[in-house]
């Protein structure tokens, strides 16, 4: 699975202070949110100027590009593809001519609607140079403006438009503002650190610079960050419920966030414990997927009594985008990217803890490695409830149709993966894991209640989203 992308956002009251180099330690520590491609754009004052290019931040930044970068506002950008291709046009910030000068912006989201909305624009003579949904959202806001000559009503105005998920950072010109959807889907975070102001999509790029975590972007909330920080709440804001992705809590963020208020380690933990109450079972030890599962089953260890261990090893420097074709080459990846301990697993009953099964290929792949190694028995234990619809709003899982669980029961589920017990963690638990309410939850992908219109046609939305 992935996800579409991470931003920040930085200004400080120091004019001579360049804030490229802050911007990029962020998208260091946003890195895991994408690594197709990375960039990053700042305004001296005069100009914007931006860098970009394909790869992770360090592969893109490894020649002194930052230097060239100047501005005590600018804003930055890891990206994985959802909507447009891969490909060098599309990174971000997507930067174009605006009505009184130059615009940059980067966005975490999907865009529901933009084939229609980009239709509209071509209609009316707009030309674009990409295939994204930050281009559509640039000439929106380039229209809106054109009638008002103010950001932050013509950003309410657009936000009216569009539906779907966006976090967004907009650089015009040396005004940095920040948006948040009015749902909440994607995250968004503000910090602070003696006169400079930032804004990530996760708390850990605050950490890296030094900053502290203040709060978090309010859905549906417009900031403009410079000497003081300007808060505006959309109207629609006022009618519309939350919805967080709850997968950033099971999956995406990095353990050491923090997202709305919740300790996404704390979460994790929680899920362990839950797992454990739900379903209990004998082993010998308690064994993480890793990465993204060991605090879950730290969490079913400590609940449990049961030893931890570790019995596969992640090869670290294979990245997302290792995009095997062919079922085959997928379980060879899998184990490039996982290779067994013998010596911890041979004739132990393991529980194995996952943070989701989406088509279920990559799990059997890792139960036949536990296997060869010589396990006796794998009790498998999985901290997301079962993903049964797709997501329609940045997170690239898969289409309905290679759902495992969309098409098979969990005992259908168990005997395919050959474990000798499956439990998947409950919706009711997971709520309670989370410590929000359904109400401020999207939990679309398991119970196919989305938060906002799904796209009027599926077969076309599905075919432009790779
Ligand atoms: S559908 Fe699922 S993955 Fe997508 S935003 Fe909602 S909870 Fe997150």
């Amino acid at each position: 699975m992935r996800d579409k992308c991470g931003i920040v956002g930085i200004y400080s009251s120091d004019q001579s202070r360049d804030v490229a180099t802050p911007i990029y330690y962020g998208l260091f520590a946003l890195q895991h949110r994408g690594q197709e491609a990375a960039g990053i754009s700042a305004h001296n004052g005069k100009e914007i100027s931006t860098y970009k290019g394909m790869g992770l931040v360090c592969d893109v930044f490894n020649n002194g590009e930052i230097e060239g970068l100047e501005g005590n506002v600018g804003i930055g950008h890891v990206r994985y593809s959802t909507t447009g291709k891969s490909k060098l046009k599309n990174t971000q910030p997507f930067t174009s001519e605006f009505q009184d000068g130059r615009i940059a912006i980067a966005h975490n989201g999907d865009i529901i609607n933009s084939m229609e909305l980009r239709q509209d624009l071509v209609d009316k003579g707009h030309e674009f140079k990409s295939t994204t949904d930050s281009e559509v959202i640039s000439h929106m806001l380039s229209s809106e403006y054109a009638k008002s000559m103010n950001m932050i009503k013509s950003i309410e105005n657009v936000a009216e438009k569009l539906i779907g998920s966006y976090s967004l950072v907009v650089l015009l010109n040396h005004e940095l503002y920040v948006v948040r959807d009015p749902v909440g889907i994607k995250p968004m975070a503000l910090g602070e650190k003696n006169g400079l102001k930032m804004v990530a999509s996760e708390s850990v790029a605050f950490d890296v610079v030094g900053a502290d975590y203040i709060r978090d972007v309010e859905p549906g909330e417009i900031l403009l960050l410079n000497e003081k920080i300007y808060s505006h709440k959309m109207k629609i804001a006022e009618s519309t419920p939350r919805a967080h992705c709850m997968f950033e809590y099971v999956y995406f963020a990095r353990p050491d966030s923090i997202l709305d208020g919740k300790n996404v380690y704390n979460v994790r933990l929680n899920i362990g414990r839950e797992l454990h109450r739900e379903f209990p079972v004998d082993a010998d030890v308690v064994m993480p997927v890793p990465d993204s599962a060991i605090t879950a089953a730290i969490g079913y260890s400590r609940a449990s009594g049961l030893p931890y261990g570790e019995g596969l090893i992640k090869n670290r420097y294979i990245g997302r985008t290792f995009i095997m074709p062919t079922q085959e080459e997928r379980e060879m990846s899998v184990k490039l990217k996982m290779n067994p301990i013998k010596s911890e697993l041979e004739g132990k009953s393991i529980v194995l803890v996952d943070d989701s099964i989406v088509r279920g290929t990559t799990s059997k792949a890792l139960i036949d490695v536990l296997k060869e190694a010589g396990v006796k028995e794998v009790h498998l234990r999985v901290g997301c409830p079962p993903i049964i619809s797709p997501c329609y709003y940045g997170i690239a899982m898969a289409s309905k149709k290679e759902l495992v669980a969309a098409n098979n029961s969990v005992k259908e589920i168990r005997k395919s993966l050959g474990v000798a017990s499956l439990g998947y963690l409950s919706i009711d638990s997971l709520k309670k894991c989370i410590g929000l309410d359904e109400e401020k939850l999207c939990m679309g992908c398991l119970n196919g209640k989305y938060p906002t219109e799904l796209p009027k046609n599926l077969k076309e939305y599905e075919s432009c989203r790779c």
